[in-house]
């Protein structure tokens, strides 16, 4: 053991710990449902991204035990080896169509697709322009892809405008989330389209909170936006979060796909994911589509936690979506009424930076399909004391 690396590892550790910002993973027992087992107390939780209350559905779980039956755990190898199965290919299918884009490619995560996708598509010499906020797995493959990068001010189309002139003959690309993860807000994505489409650069929107949850049998904030291939050429998506399994996704049209066969690394060169799990993805994916009463129970929830939210004098963001964050500054406040909430019997964690911005530490609270409102009831209760107690 290397003296240096420890005192090294050590010192910087007490550093994160004095700042507040110290990580740490909490154990869940059994199922990840509302209902949950964390650290050994029995919990409901608020802060998961199974918006539609799939991942814990019989019937996905179904889906996987017969698939892992028929066709075993592991998939073997990558998917350009042999590591492509039906039920890859079937899901890619099915996915394609829902969104009415030619072609779909699978992918093991999302953080895969972004980093893998950007980096495949821009190269030096080449301009990005991103949206402030977008998530980590954006940024990352922005970097990666050793392209210009512009980040705009959050969905500031005036900025993101200055941000694209004077750049004529370069290969452009615009980026951005469909809905912020840690905002809630969705992005002005028509225009956006327009601004793409006026200056030749390419839109990528990353969908992962939008899926399932907005849109026409919640194909999304793209589709609820009324943008198809032509405005929107390259959209992504995850498969853990309202679908209720693992993964992901990119679509587009059959070149693009192609493309990303040859040259997308995170996809070469990494196993592909278990057939089993795109199994239960095709489940989730059809359970979407048909069981409309879900996002429609969601959207309430949201109507009912807001009204709510707002007669206590909440200071909740702006947002029409399940994620509704409650800005409270300082990592230590935001930790605090963390724990406070999770004695009473609350799961919500709290995101601090580099998540979000110095200064804007936050519970990122989340509603889904699977609460009722008497928990929600309850949540904002044990909020109320527990912000209560912070003042006092
Ligand atoms: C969760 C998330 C990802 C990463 O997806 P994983 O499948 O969890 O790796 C990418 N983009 C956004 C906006 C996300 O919220």
């Amino acid at each position: 053991m290397s003296e240096s690396l420890e005192q090294h590892l050590r010192e910087q550790l007490g550093d994160v710990r004095s700042r507040h910002l110290y990580r740490r993973r909490r154990v869940i027992e059994g199922a990840h449902g509302v209902q949950a087992r964390v650290d050994g107390r029995d919990v409901t939780v608020f802060c998961s991204n199974d918006y539609l209350g799939l991942a814990t559905h019989p019937e996905l779980q179904a889906a996987l035990v017969a698939a892992v039956r028929q066709q075993g755990v592991g998939s073997g190898a990558s998917q350009l080896v042999t590591g492509y199965n039906r039920a890859h290919r079937d899901l890619e299918e099915e996915l394609a169509e829902y969104l009415e884009r030619p072609r779909a490619l699978l992918l093991s995560s999302g953080y895969l697709a972004n980093v893998g996708v950007i980096s495949a598509l821009m190269g030096r010499g080449d301009v990005i322009c991103s949206d402030r906020l977008n998530h980590a797995s954006l940024i990352d493959g922005m970097r990666l892809s050793h392209a210009d990068v512009r980040r705009y001010a959050h969905a500031d189309m005036a900025d993101l405008r200055r941000q694209l002139d004077g750049q004529p003959g370069r290969r452009r690309m615009i980026v951005s989330d469909g809905v912020f993860s840690m905002d809630g807000d969705v992005a002005p994505l028509a225009e956006l389209a327009a601004t793409g489409r006026a200056q030749d650069a390419w839109l990528l929107v990353d969908d992962a909170h939008g899926l399932g949850v907005l849109g026409p049998q919640g194909r999304g904030a793209v589709a609820e936006a009324g943008l198809g291939l032509d405005e929107v050429p390259i959209l992504m998506a995850t498969l853990g979060k309202s679908l209720g399994a693992a993964g992901a996704f990119v679509a587009g049209s059959e070149a693009l796909i192609e493309s990303l066969i040859q040259s997308t690394r995170t996809f070469i060169f990494s196993t592909a994911p278990p057939p089993a799990v795109a199994e239960a993805a095709r489940k989730g994916l059809q359970l979407i589509r048909e069981e409309t009463w879900r996002r429609e129970h969601l959207h309430s929830l949201v109507g009912y936690f807001r009204e709510a939210a707002a007669r206590l004098g909440l200071p909740l963001a702006e947002s029409r979506t399940p994620i509704q964050p409650l800005i409270l500054g300082e990592e230590s406040v935001a930790l605090a009424v963390s724990e406070k909430l999770l004695q009473s019997g609350y799961l919500v964690t709290a995101i601090r930076p580099p998540t979000v911005p110095r200064g804007t530490a936050r519970l990122r609270i989340t509603l889904s399909a699977a609460h009722d409102e008497q928990e929600v009831d309850g949540l904002l209760e044990a909020l109320g004391a527990a912000l209560e107690s912070r003042a006092a």
